[in-house]
């Protein structure tokens, strides 16, 4: 059984760069991915539309064109399969790393749903999607609560709830609205967020002062039933009737998996993991966090536009330590 360089987890965009970085070195690495490829992006709304302009998306130098200056989900999976036929990365795909053990100095042991591996050196860059924030409230179990949004056709002339007010929350809301659903936001703040993109924030604003969209501010979800939820507001809380609630609250790393490797996370609630910002290697020697995972709670600091160069950085400093 022979000792990789480099164990990458993770097939998501920075997951990517690294094994190309990884490939251009000549180092033995391997990518191990849980879904399909850029699993997160694939479970994305089905008419989500990027924030970032497609050349900032890019990787490995192959130029992302697409018809609007900001691509649409079907084109990044487009992009990204063809970076992955370009480059012919060392990929699985449908296989989910459960445990990563440290053997000794430069000796890893790493099992997936399938086998175990051995490897000098682990990139973790496993994103931020796989697991929503809870409302923890009555109700939220039932099928009618969804965490991830789709197909606005789900929701047509049906009276909806979207919990939230970032840009999940009120992409769905919008979108929903326009395709004959009837719309109530429910937003914990007193404001639509400041992080909403700038062309859908006016949007929005004004569909609610015309009252084509019903927003409840400083408001939260009560408790949910097959029928009807109920909403806490300033003035009181009352019932209202409804077939689907959208919980667009966001969501968090799979911090275990990090805990169970032994990389120690801040006791703070931004759990933000430790990790030495020049070389991104965790207090574990030869562990690596790259991409969007870095921000532990705070999911917003890194994404694909800025974080592309951990992967340069990290496979620098593990190709200094392997040659
Ligand atoms: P991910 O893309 O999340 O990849 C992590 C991968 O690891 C996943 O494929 C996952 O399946 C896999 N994985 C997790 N655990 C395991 C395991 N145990 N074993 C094996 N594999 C595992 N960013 C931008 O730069 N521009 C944008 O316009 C933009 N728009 C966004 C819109 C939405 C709706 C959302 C939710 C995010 C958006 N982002 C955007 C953020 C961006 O998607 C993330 O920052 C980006 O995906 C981070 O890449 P990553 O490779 O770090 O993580």
């Amino acid at each position: 059984n022979m000792t990789l360089d480099v164990i990458i987890i993770g097939g998501g965009p920075i997951g990517m760069a690294a094994g190309i970085e990884a490939q251009k070195k000549g180092l033995n690495y391997l990518i191990i991915e849980k879904g399909c490829l850029v699993n997160s992006l694939f479970n994305y709304p089905a008419n989500m539309t990027f924030f970032s302009t497609s050349e900032k998306l890019e990787i490995g130098g192959v130029p992302f064109i697409s018809h609007n200056p900001r691509p649409t989900r079907r084109e990044a999976l487009e992009y990204y399969r063809r970076v992955q036929t370009k480059w012919n990365l060392n990929i699985h795909l449908f296989e989910e790393v459960n445990e990563v053990q440290k053997l000794g100095p430069e000796q890893f042991e790493v099992k997936t749903n399938k086998v175990e591996y051995f490897s000098k050196n682990i990139i973790v860059a496993t994103g931020f999607y796989g697991l929503p924030n809870l409302m923890n409230i009555e109700g939220e179990d039932l099928p009618k609560v969804k965490h991830y949004y789709d197909d606005p056709h789900l929701y047509s002339f049906q009276k909806i709830v979207v919990v939230g007010a970032a840009n999940s929350a009120i992409d769905a809301a919008l979108e929903t609205y326009r395709k004959g659903a009837e719309v109530t936001l429910v937003i914990r703040e007193e404001e639509i967020s400041q992080r909403v993109k700038y062309w859908v924030r006016p949007d929005i604003i004004n569909r609610i002062k015309e009252g084509s969209i019903k927003a409840y501010f400083n408001s939260s979800l009560n408790s949910i039933s097959e029928q009807n939820v109920i909403i806490e507001t300033p003035e009181g809380s009352f019932e209202i009737e409804n077939d689907f609630v959208l919980a667009m609250t966001g969501y968090k790393p799979d911090f275990s998996l990090l805990e169970k490797m032994g990389i120690i996370l801040a006791e703070d609630e931004l759990m933000t993991p430790s990790y030495n910002e020049d070389t991104h290697e965790t207090n574990v020697e030869g562990i690596y966090l790259a991409g969007v995972i870095c921000g532990g709670m705070q999911t917003n600091t890194w994404f694909i536009e800025n974080s592309r160069v951990h992967a340069e950085i990290i496979i620098e400093e593990i190709s200094r330590k392997v040659q």
